[in-house]
């Protein structure tokens, strides 16, 4: 997640949206084995109509168990299937759908890894509905964030959109989580790892955060904490997929990949690492790979424009290599890595509105010579 601008906050014109420093976050977040029995207890606190938005295969997951635990609360959970994209059309059927006999849903419980987080934000807004998010993979950092975007027929992204607010609530249930496959997990190490880089590059360059202000020690001790969590428990934490049960280790990697990783980029900023997400998509073979992976590729690009030491390429070369990450782009699927594939990218990176939030300004032709760079490093 992540293409977004700041929000105007609609301020008058004697006052610097730099100098106003803003912080903005989930209103509750629970997380640990179980957590989805919480259900019942959270949807009462916030309204009478609770709406499961999931797809087939994420309420054959969650629904039995949420559905009881809102009976337990005399709540009555119901459920609409979400098929394909998030488009605006697909959205607009749901609502009819959760509008059927005059009902009007109040609580959205927006289950799934991306797409079904995403249309449960969006079916929420729609509806002006309370939203509690039970994600199912820690694949990425939306859970707890108010942006989420929406595609057209193509498949391609079509814009960005916010909430009014957070979300309510975000139930992390474990024992779910550890039972994704890998890819989610180390995508949601990539998509999490960047965050405290490229928000050193906001900060550092006068950017606003995500909520359109200045940031704050409490994102940028955030963004550290959740660096210094990974680099300590991702490799023990992947491991606990194999005997599919929670560690102590998953449940700290968890934390970073969910709830920190969401705080750092939406109270920092993104940079360098997140505009490359702009390009990549365009390199035949890179389609289909997971969002974290394009982004933590994009890092080691953003390190080589941040002309970073021989010694510190290596030791970040060696730990993506070590949980799983792309180092090059043969690693993202990409098998022609021509100078007019590498062009092709440069060129998308171009788009990105987070190029602004870095040190100096760039051109197409610094990327390309970054990523010939990372190639030739990682041959
Ligand atoms: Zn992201």
């Amino acid at each position: 997640m992540g293409t977004g601008m700041g929000m105007s906050m609609g301020m008058g014109m004697s006052m610097d949206p730099h100098a106003i420093r803003v912080f903005g976050a989930v209103h509750r977040y629970h997380q640990g084995p179980g957590a989805i029995g919480l259900a019942g207890e959270v949807a009462a606190s916030l309204g009478r109509q609770p709406l499961l938005v999931a797809d087939e295969i994420v309420h054959g997951l969650v629904f039995d168990t949420a559905a009881a635990a809102c009976r337990r609360h005399d709540l009555d959970l119901r459920w609409v299937a979400v098929r394909g994209d998030v488009t605006r059309a697909a959205v607009q059927r749901l609502v009819a759908e959760a509008r059927v006999g005059g009902r009007q849903p109040d609580v959205v419980l927006a289950a799934g890894g991306g797409k079904g987080v995403d249309t449960g934000k969006a079916v929420s807004r729609e509806l002006g509905a309370r939203l509690v998010v039970l994600p199912t993979s820690a694949s990425n950092d939306g859970p707890c964030s108010k942006a989420f975007v929406y595609y057209d027929d193509a498949h391609r992204m079509a814009s960005v959109e916010f909430l009014p607010r957070n979300p309510d609530a975000v139930l992390v249930d474990t024992n779910l989580l550890v039972q994704a496959p890998r890819a989610l997990l180390v995508s949601g190490i990539g998509d999490a790892l960047c965050k405290l880089y490229e928000g050193e590059q906001t900060r550092n360059n006068g950017g606003l955060n995500l909520f359109g202000g200045a940031g704050t020690i409490a994102a940028q001790q955030i963004s550290v904490a959740c660096d210094r969590v990974i680099r300590e428990d991702a490799v023990e934490g992947l491991e606990a997929l194999a005997a599919a049960r929670p560690t102590p280790a998953f449940e700290r990697l968890t934390e970073a990949l969910v709830l920190l990783s969401g705080l750092a980029f939406e109270n920092s900023g993104l940079s360098l690492a997140h505009s490359l997400t702009r390009g990549l998509p365009l390199a035949e073979g890179s389609e289909t790979t997971l969002h974290g992976f394009h982004v933590g590729y994009g890092l080691l690009v953003q390190f080589i424009l941040e002309q970073r030491s021989p010694d510190f390429m290596a030791r970040q070369l060696a730990f993506h290599r070590a949980v799983g990450l792309a180092v090059n782009l043969a690693g993202l699927g990409v098998h022609d890595t021509g100078a007019a594939t590498i062009r092709r990218i440069a060129d998308g990176t171009m788009a990105s509105p987070h190029l602004k939030h870095f040190q100096r300004p760039l051109s197409a032709a610094d990327f390309e010579n970054a990523m010939q760079r990372l190639e030739q490093l990682t041959a």
